[in-house]
């Protein structure tokens, strides 16, 4: 999944009701797992690298791989969410379960480039049979289905929301996620 569609879909799910509402450890946790691929993006285009190495070599790459399977292991965010509650932190817990919930979000929506999500545990890779992006694996399939979840997350959170700025900030992401699905999916056929 793309990580904006994450953070609805985590804010959706985990923020509370009622204070503390949550929201900045569900937005930190959910963004933890991509944020790795961030720095990697801005390492390659500083190599010169052209959009299609970087998505196609340099990402299977060592040691980018090995750092890619810190942020995405469910182990590290049961851990988290264990610390939290231990230690009465609960923010802490809510990073966790943000992250799992991260994980077990992608864990059904990415073909060879699946995470090492049992790290460090286990190197095995769940290799799903649908992609969120990938035309050969389904990839408009999984697309509409993150697409599908981002608009029933956004329905249910608008009304919630208290402040103005959050309503359109969330409305414009939502807006903008459309718009690169029908710019980028619709055409694959
Ligand atoms: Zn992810």
């Amino acid at each position: 999944m793309n990580t904006p569609s994450h953070l609805i879909l985590n804010l959706a799910v985990l923020r509370r009701p009622v204070a503390p509402v949550m929201t900045w450890p569900v937005l930190i946790g959910g963004l933890i797992p991509d944020a790795a691929l961030f720095v990697f993006y801005a390492w390659a285009r500083a190599q010169g690298l052209p959009e299609q190495t970087i998505w196609s070599e340099a990402y299977y790459s060592q040691p980018w791989q090995d750092i890619f399977a810190v942020g995405n292991s469910i182990p590290l965010g049961l851990l988290a969410i264990a610390l939290g509650y231990y230690l009465k932190r609960y923010w802490l817990g809510f990073v966790g379960a943000s992250m799992v919930l991260h994980h077990l979000a992608d864990l059904p929506l990415h073909h060879d480039d699946a995470h090492r999500h049992f790290w460090p545990l286990s190197s095995v890779r769940f290799i799903s049979p649908v992609s969120y992006w990938d035309a050969d694996h389904f990839g408009r399939l999984g697309a509409t289905l993150e697409l599908v979840l981002v608009l029933v997350a956004t329905a249910y959170l608008l009304p919630r929301l208290s402040s103005r700025v959050s309503q359109a900030v969330l409305g414009t992401t939502a807006v903008l996620i459309t718009g690169g699905y029908l710019v980028l999916v619709r055409p694959l056929g």
